[in-house]
């Protein structure tokens, strides 16, 4: 035994996992994809059983290596199906995933980071505050932890986005190799139409999301107009309205005809709802392909926002689709168990003083 932690093999996407074999056995990459169906496809977790690695191998991995998942502290299901588990990670502050059942599709919402630093001011998790970046491995291991509930009634994830706690942008390192052990055959080859990274609008970080993959991407837009959008979305203050369509146009443009970016809109009564907002958004997406998911807000105490009333919702809706707009609307989930969008909170223990830095990184 070493005294040396062990290494978590979760925090490991297969070009890091061939590079991590090669340097440390010699020989070839094969082996860590031989290791990767184990885990991955066989769901074996025990080394020693890994029958077709040498005796050698197996026995290092047993004492240098781990697979550690983040501990279930509670799991919730909701009347509608939906199941929330809330998870502690490193340091000891809890994040919440989700996973929602719909239409034949399991799709599973997934934390990034343990709080927020973005601050948006319809959104219960920015109020929390924000105590770090998860690692890849805690937010495969939500996955993990996800399939292995739902292998009992012989089902699994067919869909992940990240949608939970935190600015996936603001943890790049980590979620890169997530997404990608996500649409990786030898782990849990979802395509990527079934992957999605969504984003309050961290511009640079949509450039670079492209140069390493084509995961799909959604982007939390939720007003059409600069003055708003500072107010609702800060971070709009250092990258506003036209650098973040920009860089959408960008991340679209090496992608096939087929493929669009998801346009998210929370509708907040007499904030953003109006048929002048419907109207100025519609004008602003023109020539983006783009999906447009309307949220009705959910609430949560001391918010300062409501929900429209469902015709003013359905109005909105209404104006987009005749501007030729595939436009959802996203139902609440699993409101019941405080599972819906932006009633995430976790258990943050709030270390930083967001304000300060939030402020600092907008340059305001
Ligand atoms: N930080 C990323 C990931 C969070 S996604 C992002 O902003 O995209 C969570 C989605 O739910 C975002 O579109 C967010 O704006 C929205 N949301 C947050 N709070 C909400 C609330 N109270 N009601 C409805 N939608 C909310």
């Amino acid at each position: 035994m070493t005294d040396v932690a062990p290494i978590n093999l979760l925090n490991y996407d297969r070009e890091a996992l061939e590079t991590f074999f090669v340097e440390q056995f010699g020989g070839k990459t094969f082996r860590a994809r031989q290791f990767m169906k184990w885990f991955y496809h066989d769901h074996q977790s025990d080394v020693q059983q890994m029958t077709n690695l040498p005796q050698t191998m197996r026995d290092w991995l047993a004492a240098n290596t781990s697979f550690d998942l983040p501990e279930v502290v509670s799991r919730e299901a909701s009347k509608d199906g939906t199941i929330k588990w809330v998870v502690r990670v490193t340091g000891g502050s809890c994040v919440e995933t989700v996973m929602i059942p719909e239409r034949g599709r399991n799709t599973l919402c997934v934390s990034s980071q343990v709080g927020c630093m973005l601050d948006c001011s319809f959104c219960s998790t920015g109020k929390q505050g924000f105590n770090g970046n998860l690692s890849t491995a805690e937010i495969i291991g939500q996955v993990l932890i996800a399939n292995s509930d739902l292998a009992q009634r012989g089902t699994a994830v067919t869909n992940v986005v990240l949608m939970g706690m935190g600015e996936p942008l603001l943890n790049f390192d980590a979620i890169l190799p997530a997404v990608k052990l996500m649409m990786d055959d030898l782990a849990f080859g979802l395509s990527k139409r079934r992957v999605t990274v969504s984003t309050a609008g961290v511009v640079p970080g949509i450039y670079k999301l492209a140069e390493h993959t084509d995961v799909s991407l959604a982007i939390s837009l939720h007003a059409p107009f600069d003055e708003l959008r500072n107010e609702l979305v800060p971070i709009n203050r250092k990258y506003p309205i036209a650098e973040l369509l920009a860089a959408c146009h960008e991340y679209l443009s090496g992608m096939g005809e087929k493929r669009s970016i998801t346009i998210e809109y929370t509708l907040l009564a007499d904030v953003n709802d109006s048929e002048e907002h419907a109207l100025a958004l519609a004008e602003l997406l023109r020539g983006l392909r783009c999906k447009i998911n309307l949220i009705p807000f959910n609430p949560f105490p001391a918010s300062g926002y409501a929900r429209p009333s469902s015709t003013r919702v359905h109005n909105f809706q209404t104006l987009l689709l005749q501007a030729g707009y595939a436009t959802m609307m996203r139902t609440t989930r699993g409101d019941d168990i405080n599972a819906a969008c932006g009633q995430l909170v976790g258990k943050v223990q709030d270390r930083t003083k967001r304000q300060e830095r939030y402020l600092a990184r907008v340059g305001a």
